[in-house]
């Protein structure tokens, strides 16, 4: 069968369509500027022939139903999908499903009532999901359509993890707790890791670092997930390109007390001008290293605050956890940055993490081990593929 993946956002639907006999994916693309005069609609798929093609349009999508239209049609043009029966199901990216979804969920009207009632958890993300859902389901009323969430993989976390230490009506009457993100990703690694250990997923403690605009740290007991460095949003923990990740909460009302900051103002500086950005004036870490190389200050305090705070999170789960099997790192920076994974390991080496410098280096792609063949603990970096676990988690759940 074939499985579509939709990611929709507020302003672009993501999509990726695989088939599931040998999880290739035959195209994948975006329509982006929804709802602006001009949007673009960008389709990229490999013919039977296996010859790669790729099209871009620039045409008005009005909304979430025609930017989903357009992809129906240019993957039936294009000859990947000829038939709307050959869908198995259509995948969806749901960033939150609060404390209910524990594992992907096939929607109906229920389910639709529930991602409703988590959007005060994620007012930029959930309305825009269910807008991609709606449509999805109005297309093509005879496919499943099913959630995927990237809140579930964390519901494992211990309750000595995930609550504040807050008045306990916060939690039980307003749902304030922890509940992390980047769920599909820590996953997806951390089953690539355990197959690159050879050993079940179920006997692997990992710490999964998801290092990219967004940033996050996992700790995982036995496949399951006991910590994550986000909270309630996905402002908290590591320092990311322009969130400023953990700070004393009292910074907030010496701001507004002092700087007259109001709430969108200190929801701007904290989520959009902050972290690498704030530090350094820029939030790509490539450029970060170029203007650190040339002597610029600031960028190199940002690269060492991002660093600083992401050995701490390592030292902190490798604490909870007591042993580990590996570090696992992912993400545009984690899968690139060799002087990041570099920083992150150089002080562990007394608790059995030996980075082999030239593997690390070396400007290899792919799943690859950067730790020397005798440490106990192994260093990995894996490509994340957030869309195939999608695909595959969809698929355990319709077959
Ligand atoms: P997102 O969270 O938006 O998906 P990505 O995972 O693509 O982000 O990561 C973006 C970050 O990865 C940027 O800071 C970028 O500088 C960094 N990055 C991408 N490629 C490289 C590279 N070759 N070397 C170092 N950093 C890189």
């Amino acid at each position: 069968m074939k499985i579509l993946v939709l990611n929709s956002g507020s302003s672009s639907v993501k999509y990726q369509l695989f088939r599931s006999d040998d999880w290739l994916s035959l195209a994948s693309g975006a329509v982006s500027r929804i709802g602006e005069s001009i949007g673009d609609l960008s389709c990229r798929w490999t013919d039977a022939d296996g010859v790669r093609h790729r099209r871009d349009d620039s045409l008005a999508i009005p909304n979430h139903h025609a930017a989903i239209s357009h992809i129906i049609a240019s993957l039936r043009e294009s000859g990947v999908l000829v038939d709307l029966d050959e869908l198995g199901a259509i995948g969806h990216r749901v960033v939150h499903g609060g404390e209910v979804f524990h594992s992907p969920t096939i929607i109906d009207d229920e389910v639709v009532e529930v991602i409703k009632a988590v959007i005060p958890l994620a007012p930029l993300h959930n309305p825009a999901h269910l807008a991609g859902i709606a449509v999805a389901r109005e297309l093509c009323p005879d496919v499943p359509s099913v959630a995927v969430f990237d809140t579930a993989f964390h519901l494992t976390m211990p309750r000595t993890a995930y609550r504040y230490a807050l008045p306990e009506y916060l939690y039980k009457e307003h749902r304030v707790r922890r509940y992390g993100f980047h769920g599909t990703s820590h996953h997806y690694v951390a089953k690539r890791a355990a197959a690159m250990l050879d050993k079940p997923l179920g006997e692997c403690n990992l710490i999964t670092l998801h290092l990219g605009n967004g940033a996050s740290a996992t700790a995982i007991r036995n496949g399951h997930s006991v910590d994550t460095s986000m909270g309630l949003t996905p402002l908290e923990g590591l320092v990311m390109g322009t969130r400023s990740g953990d700070l004393d909460p009292a910074i907030i009302f010496y701001l507004s007390k002092n700087l007259g900051f109001d709430n969108d103002t200190l929801d701007q500086l904290l989520n959009r001008q902050s972290g690498l950005l704030g530090l350094s004036g820029v939030n790509d870490v490539r450029e970060i290293h170029r203007l650190a190389k040339a002597g610029d200050d600031r960028a190199e305090l940002a690269l060492g605050v991002f660093s600083h705070r992401l050995v701490k999170y390592i030292g902190a789960y490798y604490a909870l956890l007591g042993e580990i099997d590996a570090i696992v790192f992912t993400g545009g920076i984690g899968e690139n940055d060799a002087v990041i994974r570099s920083r992150a390991c150089h002080t562990l080496a007394n608790l059995g993490v030996h980075l082999d410098e030239p593997a690390n280096q070396a400007p290899t792609g792919g799943e690859r081990v950067i730790s020397t063949p005798e440490s106990p603990v192994k260093v990995f970096v894996v490509p994340t593929n957030e869309e195939l676990e999608i695909a595959q988690q969809v698929c355990d759940t319709v077959t």
